[in-house]
């Protein structure tokens, strides 16, 4: 595939919204709220099913890197890769900050796994595939990153009446935790689907567990619920 080929699967439109909240990434109450919320949690699950000490970790769609420097304060080499220019900027300067050391790259999965297929203990991919044209080709590319015996993690949002009530317009319109446009309910993806796309990439299905938000307590938890967000291991043979 040409660098054409593959840039086709990045959809500018969703890097720009990124691109134009960027600056607010590390504000806990900000946009990225929900992104900080969660984030204890979705590095616990992985921290549960691998170990993150001393592994080589690559972070799909990092954004400014709140599971990238998670990943790294618990001990793992971690890269970044997006395509939004700003969050990158800002991951970066957020170095300087936490002291933590992680190599951010603008490219996306497709061109990064080309160059560096095998090297990657554990890849994470975090709500980011619902703002992708093809998410299957995103999956292949994790898959081709990856180490035999290595560890994938997808988060995503689930495709259904229920999901476009609680991820668009309670998110978006009533409790206006997010800007109106960030999701587009046509992208989202059930888990039957991404079960298609890493099984035709040849990984094994792992723990699946839902992250749901409780909007009376403002709490997430991880459970059986995978009616709107939800978060799966994988796993390279
Ligand atoms: N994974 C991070 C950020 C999620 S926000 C977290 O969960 O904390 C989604 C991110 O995906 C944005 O930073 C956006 O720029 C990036 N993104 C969207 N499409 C992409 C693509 N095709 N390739 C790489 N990054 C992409």
């Amino acid at each position: 595939m040409n660098t054409d080929t593959l840039q086709k699967n990045v959809d500018t439109a969703e890097i720009a919204k990124f691109e134009k909240l960027a600056s607010r990434w590390w504000d806990r109450n900000s946009e990225f709220k929900p992104l900080h919320d969660i984030n204890p949690l979705r590095a616990g699950f992985i921290d549960s099913k691998v170990e993150l000490c001393g592994s080589k970790v690559i972070d799909i769609g990092c954004g400014g890197g709140i599971l990238s420097e998670a990943m790294a304060r618990r001990g793992a080499h971690v890269t970044g890769i997006d395509m939004g220019e700003a969050p990158l900027a800002v991951a970066r300067l957020h170095l300087l900050e936490s002291g933590l050391d992680i190599s951010y790259h603008k490219a996306s999965a497709e061109t990064f796994a080309a160059e560096h297929a095998g090297t990657f203990d554990v890849v994470t991919c975090l709500e980011m595939l619902e703002h992708v044209p093809d998410p299957s080709a995103v999956i292949k590319a994790c898959a081709t990153l990856l180490k035999p015996g290595g560890n994938l993690f997808v988060s995503t949002i689930n495709r259904n009446p229920k999901s476009w009530l609680f991820a668009v317009v309670g998110a978006e319109y009533v409790l206006r935790m997010l800007p109106k446009g960030t999701h587009d309910y046509a992208k989202f993806i059930r888990p039957s689907e991404l079960a298609a796309f890493a099984r035709a990439a040849n990984l094994e299905a792992g723990e699946l567990t839902g992250m749901t938000y409780n909007p009376f307590t403002g709490k997430y938890s991880l459970g059986r619920d995978v009616d709107v967000n939800y978060l799966w291991h994988f796993l390279k043979p």
